[in-house]
Parts: structure tokens; C-alpha cells; sequence
């Protein structure tokens, strides 16, 4: 698991280490003003719950730092204060007690104001994050958007932090197009330590979006790239964090606790019994049952949900627990590997979880 994963210096943002051998994080940012402060506490605890591990929050003014100074301690998870073009903001984000400044050095003022947001941020514990994206490099240095350009333009933000002996940098380097993310990422980690950021920019909604950011970064990360992820949905943000989390398991990033493996189903399944309805409620009952109890014991749960008695008894028999469909809304209930006894689909999810009780002694 993760054993390929480049070796990266580690930051911290709040309780939350960024880099090194810290697992890969999952990140989100909230949609709603932070002006509507309520509203984007409640949001930011809603992303939490779901498995954020930092959100971002932008911040256009150096008023907003007084909402951020509300929202800080009424949630559990760190902020990352994103800032632009004033580097009076990030100092007073800083200030309100955000755990990480997301900057650009080079876009938010003098000298003398990037040495004082350093300061802030060297004072406090602060990493700073770099973020170029192809929409917002400078075309008039780089006329052209290639993989080498956005890489050129992180590198003059990254060297002005080195500059100032500043290393707690986290950089992102996004794309709206895959190649040319994986690119730049590929080029930047072979040139600096830093821990990186991986996403896919503008990746927009529902299938097209899963899909895109699952290449980009499902192919980052098994290079070995990426320490921590955001997957950029347009829509609810709370929508990001399944798919962060089942792209960081797919390419093995995180452990799975729990793995439901369900068979498309196909003709020979009998039409009495409803197969996808199963493996979603299987799949719920199982991880709200077990999937604590896996995390402590640092291993995976395999389950299987097959449609017949063909290929279905093989795949359960592998599985820790499995059901295989036969006949008559009737199932085949396996615990490792043997064949326990005949189940109503009705009575399965039930019968499974008694069955993974006893085998996991819960
Ligand atoms: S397990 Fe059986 S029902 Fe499911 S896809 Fe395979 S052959 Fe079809």
C-alpha cells in the first residue's frame, strides 16, 4: 500500500501534517461567502463529517478575517485561508487563526508585504500554499500554457519564499487538462520536496468530473505523486468527498476498511431477487457496523454481493463474508471461504453482519 509514494518534507496545517508519511488528505473548499458566516460554519462542519480533513475558505477583504475569527474555533477541522492580491489579507487570516495561507508571493504585494505575510505565517506555524492554475498564469510572461510554463510560474512564487528562508510550502500546480496536470506535477516533484497538492482545476460536475479527476489523479498518485487532493466539483462541495475518498483507495493512497465487491448481475440472475438494492443497503449496514472496528484493526473487510450460483460462490468464498443469489428471492450465505446456509433476500444483510460478528468476534 503507498509503498512508491515519493518522499516529500512534511508541513503542518493545524493538527493535520501535509507531506512526509503522513496519509494523503482529502481537502474541499466552501462555495457559500464567508460574509454568511453561519452558513459556511455549517458547511465546513458538513464537509468534515464527511471526510474533509482541511478546508479552504476565501477571503476578499481584510474584514472577512473577523468572520474567519468566528468560524476557527467553531470548527473541528483546519482552515486554509485563500487569498489574493493583498497580502494585508492573509496577514489578518493568519491573525484570525488560519492553520494554512493559500497565496501567491508574487501577486500580492511588495517585497516588504510578502516578508511581513512570511513573518505572520513563520510566527504562527503557518505552511504557505502556492497555487497556480493554467486560467490564472501571467500570459504575458507565458504566452503559451504548457506543462514547463505553469511549472516556470510556480517556481518564481516558490523561490520567493525560498529567498526568505521560508520551506512550510505546499504547492498545486492545476490544469484543466489532464496531461498537462500530470505533466507539471511530474516535472515539479522532480525538481523540488515540497508536498504537492493534485487536482484537476475546473474538472465540472457529475460523471465527466469523477471520471477526469479520477485519471489525473489516480495517475498521480500511482507515481507516487500528491499529498493531498481535492477533487473540484461544480455544485454542493460536500459531493467532492466520496469521490476524494474512493480515488485515494483506488489507487491504494488509503486503506479501505470496508470493500463491498458486487457483480453487475446479468441475465442469469434470478429476476426475483434485486441485487443493486443489496449491495447499497449491504454496503451501508456494513461500514456503519464494521468500519471502526477495521480501522483498529488496520485491515480490510471484503464482502461480496453476487447475482447467482455461477460465478457468484467463487467471489464469496474469497471474500471475508459473501451472498450469491440462486433462486426464488433465496441466497447463499459464505463466511470465510465456506458456505454457511440458505437466506431470504429479506433476511441477508441481517444474516451477514451476524456471520462478520462472529468472524471479526465483535
Ligand atoms: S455473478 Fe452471476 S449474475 Fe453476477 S454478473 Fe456474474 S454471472 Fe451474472
Amino acid at each position: 500500500m503507498d509503498r512508491r509514494r515519493r518522499t516529500t518534507r512534511q508541513v503542518k496545517a493545524g493538527s493535520l501534517a501535509i507531506g512526509g508519511d503522513a496519509p494523503v488528505s482529502i481537502q474541499s473548499m466552501t462555495s457559500v461567502p464567508i460574509e454568511r458566516t453561519e452558513e459556511t460554519i455549517e458547511q465546513i462542519n458538513r464537509l468534515s463529517e464527511r471526510g474533509a480533513e482541511l478546508v479552504r475558505v476565501a477571503l476578499r477583504s481584510v474584514e472577512a478575517a473577523e468572520c474567519l475569527r468566528k468560524i476557527v474555533p467553531a470548527v473541528t477541522v483546519p482552515i486554509c485561508a485563500d487569498v489574493h492580491f493583498d497580502y494585508r489579507i492573509a496577514i489578518a487570516a493568519v491573525d484570525a487563526g488560519a492553520a494554512k495561507v493559500r497565496i501567491n508571493p508574487g501577486n500580492i504585494g511588495d517585497q516588504k508585504g510578502v516578508r511581513e505575510v512570511i513573518r505572520a505565517a513563520r510566527d504562527r506555524g503557518a505552511p504557505i500554499r502556492i497555487g497556480v492554475n493554467s486560467g490564472s498564469v501571467d500570459r504575458r510572461k507565458f504566452p503559451v500554457v504548457t506543462p514547463e510554463a505553469l511549472v516556470a510560474s510556480a517556481m518564481e512564487h516558490v523561490r520567493i519564499l525560498e529567498e526568505n528562508d521560508f520551506a512550510d510550502i505546499v504547492v498545486s500546480i492545476k490544469s484543466s487538462e489532464i496531461g498537462q496536470t500530470i505533466a507539471a506535477n511530474e516535472l515539479f516533484s522532480s525538481e523540488r520536496d515540497y508536498p504537492v497538492h493534485i487536482g484537476l482545476t475546473e474538472a465540472g460536475y457529475g460523471v465527466s468530473c469523477v471520471v477526469q479527476s479520477a485519471v489525473a489523479i489516480g495517475h498521480l498518485l500511482l507515481e507516487g505523486i500528491g499529498d493531498t487532493i481535492r477533487v473540484s466539483m461544480t455544485g454542493d462541495p460536500a459531493e467532492e468527498i466520496p469521490v476524494a475518498r474512493k480515488i485515494l483507495e483506488a489507487a491504494g493512497a488509503r486503506a479501505a476498511w470496508v470493500r463491498i465487491v458486487a457483480c453487475p448481475t446479468c441475465g442469469r440472475t434470478d429476476p426475483s431477487l434485486d441485487i443493486l438494492t443489496l449491495a447499497r443497503e449491504v454496503d451501508e449496514a456494513v461500514t456503519a457496523r464494521f468500519e471502526g472496528l477495521m480501522r483498529e484493526k488496520g485491515r480490510t473487510l471484503h464482502v461480496a454481493v453476487m447475482g447467482c450460483e455461477v460465478n457468484g460462490p467463487g467471489e464469496a468464498k474469497d471474500a471475508d463474508a459473501g451472498l450469491a443469489g440462486i433462486r426464488d428471492g433465496k441466497m447463499l450465505l459464505f463466511a470465510r471461504g465456506e458456505k454457511v446456509r440458505v437466506v431470504e433476500q429479506r433476511d441477508a444483510v441481517r444474516a451477514l453482519i451476524q456471520e462478520i460478528e462472529k468472524i471479526e468476534g465483535a
